[in-house]
């Protein structure tokens, strides 16, 4: 057999067809397609009311085992089993995934495209601006944080009568009008009923006109895609013109942004705006919450960031559809692509095709919060779970050496090892389907082949799975692409026929404490949580402003089911501990921080931006493997 090339030689080797071509095969008319160039396209809403009738096809989410910090293959499996499905079993398949940030691509992961043959091309279109909804939203995020501050800088410098005046000024009628997110304010503060502002009391003017943030409390910052460590925390308005006004504030990474996580979770562009006008940005000096929408900026950021609704089209190596679309961080949002995205494309599949769609990091994580956050607002049920495994994984579950980023393999891994691989199946993989079986939804766990791993190795998983009560399958879509994926898409026909009660975790009129309590003891096998005083605090604030209703999207390492990297297997024993509790009122979750959580990556020494380059002759980039 000849060696799997690298993943860029693989991506450059396929001549993509052009998008009008797979558009048209997909059932899309011409002005429901957006072409950008001639390997991506926008795909219009619009197709979501022209197809509503037609029946959703199945809907399928592959998740992990807890991983190694390499990645056990996720979008790999996703592209692979896609491809098997659309290219060799003759049903309609979509894939959905994440757009990634470049943050990453030049620091130290590279690409995030699957690999070998089950990947999304061309990747230089799929890891760089792709149709540039990531600078749109950094747009968006930054014309709010600019907003802020300088609405700070106003109220400072003037009195209430000046501003009121300068915020609704007169029309040529001598009328002071509100524009729709001003009458909401004026609403919101109990006075309706008004069409001309000049007929407020004075201390009705003073309160509209005031928002009084308190520069402490401000919690949107401004963002950026690129990972910059030097502006993780920084002191602004220096100059002389904001005469003093300093304050010390932080830059994030735009997928970090709750912008971002907005996008993944609206139904519509309505939906949007509604998020983002909920957006809340800190406190007043009285404690209570400031939005987006008080400092008036919310049509303008749905504006900004109207084009990013629609999901971007491309295609696997194998000509199958694949939606691109939204990246949230999986840390301090929920990590998944869109649901809009994952809603055109089970129409478009119609009722016997799949969507495959992924949710970053464990199954522990990314998945509780898929089926908890993106399927309880999406009101999409899942039809099958997809568990990716590997060997190398499991093995380090088993108690093998760690595995590294960067550094070889050890022994252990590249050579069989039958016991180490029992007790990680044993303890991580039993675990992690025991939590797909929470949410009641058939489970495939799909053994992710290396060219390393053993006949006996390989077998030894699928049995393990079926002792646990889920179907296990070799899959060698890596090295074969959908080829390598037959039985794997088959396992999942099968799979998505069986009976499926999905059911939610935990009810949202739950306290938040409670909530959180259901998620460390069922999912992470915690004995309970201990919450700072912090975090207490933060719980009252957040119950007594109304918001306990919402669901929880736990911010914990990846690297195991508790809340410290070391432990693997399947931990027990342990309290979880809840060091704050944050909230993004406009995306709607509450996000409880287990530990230190990363909000603007670093680079290192030798970043992957070196070997990235473009031959100016023929526009061929190279370095983004
Ligand atoms: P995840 O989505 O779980 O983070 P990826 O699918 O991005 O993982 O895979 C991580 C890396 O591992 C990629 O570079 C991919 O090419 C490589 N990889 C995945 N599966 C295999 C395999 N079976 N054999 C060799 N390399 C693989």
């Amino acid at each position: 057999e000849s060696p799997v090339p690298s993943d860029i030689e693989v991506s450059r080797a396929q001549k993509p067809k052009l998008i009008t071509v797979l558009g048209k095969e997909i059932g899309l008319k011409s002005e429901e397609l957006e072409a950008y160039g001639t390997t991506k396209a926008k795909v219009s809403l619009d197709v979501l009311k022209r197809l509503q009738l037609r029946p959703n096809g199945k809907y399928v989410v592959v998740v992990g085992i807890t991983p190694t910090p390499l990645g056990e293959g996720k979008s790999t499996t996703t592209m692979g089993l896609t491809q098997a499905l659309g290219a060799h079993l003759n049903r309609n398949s979509f894939a959905c995934v994440r757009q990634p940030s470049q943050g990453p691509t030049f620091g130290i992961k590279g690409g995030a495209a699957g690999g070998g043959y089950s990947q999304v091309i061309p990747m230089e279109e799929f890891n760089l601006h792709l149709t540039g909804d990531i600078h749109a939203i950094t747009a968006a995020n930054n014309l709010v944080a600019a907003a802020i501050d300088t609405r700070i800088f106003h109220e400072r410098t003037q009195s209430d009568e000046a501003l009121f005046n300068r915020l609704v000024p007169k029309n040529k009628q001598g009328k002071r009008i509100l524009t729709p997110i001003q009458k909401r304010r004026l609403e919101n503060q109990g006075v309706t009923g008004i069409d001309d502002a000049e007929q407020l009391t004075p201390e009705q003017r003073s309160k509209f006109a005031r928002l009084d943030i308190d520069p402490d409390t401000i919690t949107f910052n401004r963002v950026l895609d690129t990972n910059d460590r030097f502006l993780r925390s920084i002191e602004i308005g220096l100059g002389p013109t904001e005469k003093g006004q300093t304050r010390r504030t932080e830059f994030m990474i735009t997928v970090g942004s709750e912008l971002m996580a907005i996008l993944a979770l609206a139904t519509d562009l309505e939906d949007l705006r509604d998020r983002v006008s909920k957006v809340v940005i800190g406190n007043d000096k009285a404690g209570h919450p400031v939005t987006i929408d008080d400092v008036g900026v919310t049509g303008a950021v749905a504006v900004l960031m109207r084009d990013t609704i629609k999901p971007n089209l491309m295609q696997t190596v194998e000509g199958t559809p694949v939606f691109v679309h939204a990246g949230p961080f999986a840390n301090i949002a929920h990590g998944a692509s869109s649901v809009l995205a994952d809603k055109l494309a089970l129409k478009i599949v119609g009722e016997d095709g799949f969507v495959i769609t992924e949710a970053g990091f464990g199954a522990d994580i990314g998945m509780e919060k898929f089926f908890n956050i993106k399927c309880r607002y999406s009101g999409l049920t899942p039809d099958v779970v997809v568990l990716v495994a590997t060997v190398r994984a499991l093995k380090m579950h088993g108690g093998g050496p760690p595995v590294t980023a960067g550094a070889p393999l050890a022994f252990e891994y590249l050579n069989p090892n039958l016991e180490l691989l029992e007790k990680g199946c044993d303890s991580n993989l039993r675990k992690q389907i025991e939590n797909v079986q929470a949410f009641n939804v058939p489970v495939v766990v799909c053994v992710n082949q290396f060219a390393s791993d053993s006949e006996e190795e390989l077998e030894l998983v699928k049995n393990k799975a079926k002792q646990y009560g889920a179907v296990g399958v070799v899959s060698n879509h890596w090295a074969k692409g959908g080829l390598g994926a037959i039985d794997l898409g088959k396992a999942v026909i099968e799979a998505s026929t069986l009976p499926n009660n999905f059911n939610f975790l935990y009810p949202l009129n739950d306290s938040i404490e409670n909530k959180i309590t259901t998620i460390a003891k069922r999912i992470y096998g915690a004995d309970g949580i201990e919450l700072s005083e912090k975090a207490k605090q933060k719980i009252e604030i957040y119950t007594k402003n109304g918001f306990s209703q919402l669901p929880i999207c736990m911010a914990k390492t990846q690297l195991s089911l508790s809340h410290d990297p070391s432990k693997k297997g399947a931990p027990t024993g342990f309290t979880l501990p809840i060091r704050d509790v944050r909230i993004s009122a406009g995306a709607g979750f509450i996000f409880p921080l287990c530990g230190d959580i990363m909000t603007l990556p670093g680079l290192n020494t030798r970043p992957c931006f070196y070997d990235i380059d473009i031959d100016p002759e023929t526009m061929r980039i190279d370095g983004l493997f």
